[in-house]
């Protein structure tokens, strides 16, 4: 395989975007080599400049659960691009994809539509502290909730993979509200509780993608439901990668507590920027322009983008058995990477829920952000580099979530297992 015309892209590119890329994980930097430029996704394939094919895991990190270029999504945004890019005044799409997503939730009234999943946590976390009047907010180690300020506090994903968590250019004073607690580790968040009287929420990945593929103990987010109601703050699920990925409810499909906020993202705008925050109408109704919490945005609720959320959701609803299906091809590929590397005396831990994966090269299970951070990186980066050669395009670092696509097939899976058996043979 060669990627001389990638090479090139990318020289070109560092000439006029920092690092040659527009968010700092596409780098390749903790995996080595080149990151790979596309010309385009075909299904459960992407194609790079030179013409080499992937099955892609990556998935444009989570939006792509029919794989790319999908029809049903592609035809609608080609009938609402047909209409006009942008209106800055609402339209009924808002109001039929914000239905859509309360009508799953008993405890969601309200949704308000942002441009990124950024933006859906930020502006939950304004939500939050207006509510609540009170300033400090608990998250924890490894997850990542976006790059606003007060969040970018031992963030997990490129935050972590390059090494800086905490970031300059985010003044202390801004940071200061922020409380961190160990993810799965009930005490630090008691902890956390006891200094500070003044907590507006508690923000949480339900199942943490961005230090690694990291579920959180049901017992331990029903521990923090309860703190939440004695101190009377806010719980809010960050489910912007596991929304309509982890099962058609998210976290709550899959675990019994009720967050009073949640953030999505990804998949909610099909491959089109779209973010979301929602909760009951006591605490969204708080928001500009019935409440005094300000929040807004120029192309929220971008009719292009409302119409490939539409078209990817309402499949979604359709295809009962689409997260079974998803699941069942996520446990084969982790579990047949599991007993690929112990072939060659490497131990993996292994966990998939609905079509999200991952694997950390790590000999003990990783419950926490400290536990993923003593994962073999440069066996990661072995892996990576290896399983790219063969036509199977991870995430390109070993602190990210891998994603299944409905446009792939058993055999695709299976082809990756044989793959990974030849290269996990090489890096024993
Ligand atoms: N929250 C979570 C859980 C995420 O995984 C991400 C992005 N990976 C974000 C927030 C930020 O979303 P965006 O990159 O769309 O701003």
């Amino acid at each position: 395989m060669h990627y001389d015309k990638s090479i090139k892209a990318y020289e070109k590119a560092q000439n006029v975007i920092p690092g040659g890329v527009d968010s700092p994980v596409r780098a390749f930097k903790s995996v080595g080599g080149t990151p790979l430029f596309i010309k385009k996704g075909e299904g459960a394939y992407l194609i790079d400049l030179d013409n080499n094919r992937y099955v892609d895991y990556v998935q444009s990190w989570g939006p792509l659960i029919f794989g790319h270029a999908n029809k049903t999504i592609e035809k609608a945004v080609i009938k609402a691009v047909k209409k006009g890019l942008s209106f800055g005044a609402p339209t009924k799409a808002e109001t039929k994809l914000a239905s859509l997503i309360c009508s799953l939730f008993p405890e969601m009234d309200k949704v308000r539509f942002v441009s990124s999943g950024t933006e859906a946590v930020m502006s939950a976390i304004r939500l939050a502290r207006g509510f609540t009047c009170k300033d400090d907010i608990i998250k924890f180690e490894g997850c990542y909730h976006g790059h606003s300020d007060s969040l970018l506090v031992q963030a997990g994903s490129g935050a972590v993979t390059f090494g800086c968590p905490s970031s300059p250019g985010v003044p202390a004073d801004l940071t200061k509200h922020t409380l961190l607690a160990k993810y799965n580790d009930i005490k630090s968040v008691k902890e956390c509780f006891k200094n500070s009287k003044n907590i507006a929420c508690i923000i949480i990945e339900p199942i943490a993608g961005n230090m690694g593929f990291v579920p959180s103990d049901p017992k331990f987010l029903q521990e923090l439901r309860t703190l939440c109601d004695k101190h009377g703050a806010l719980l809010i699920f960050d489910e912007v990668m596991s929304g309509f990925r982890a099962s058609l409810k998210g976290a709550q499909g899959i675990y019994e507590t009720v967050p009073d906020l949640v953030t999505f993202g990804k998949v909610i705008g099909g491959g089109m920027p779209v973010g979301a925050f929602g909760g009951r109408a006591e605490i969204m109704d708080k928001l500009s322009p019935d409440g005094p919490v300000y929040q807004a945005g120029t192309l929220s609720g971008n009719p292009v983008a409302m119409a490939a959320g539409l078209a990817s959701l309402e499949q979604i609803f359709k295809d009962e058995t689409l997260h079974v299906r998803l699941e069942k091809k996520a446990k084969r590929l982790v579990e047949g990477l599991k007993d690929a590397a112990e072939v060659s005396g490497i131990t993996l831990q292994v966990n998939a829920i609905g079509s999200m994966f991952g694997f950390f090269f790590n000999d003990k299970p990783v419950k926490n952000f400290d536990d993923a951070l003593k994962s073999n990186t440069q066996c990661f980066a072995a892996f990576h580099q290896g399983m790219l050669r063969e036509g199977f395009y991870f995430a390109c670092s070993q602190f990210e979530t891998g994603f299944i696509s409905d446009a792939m097939s058993d055999a695709m899976i299976e082809e990756t297992i044989e793959a990974a058996i030849k290269v996990f043979e090489e890096i024993a």
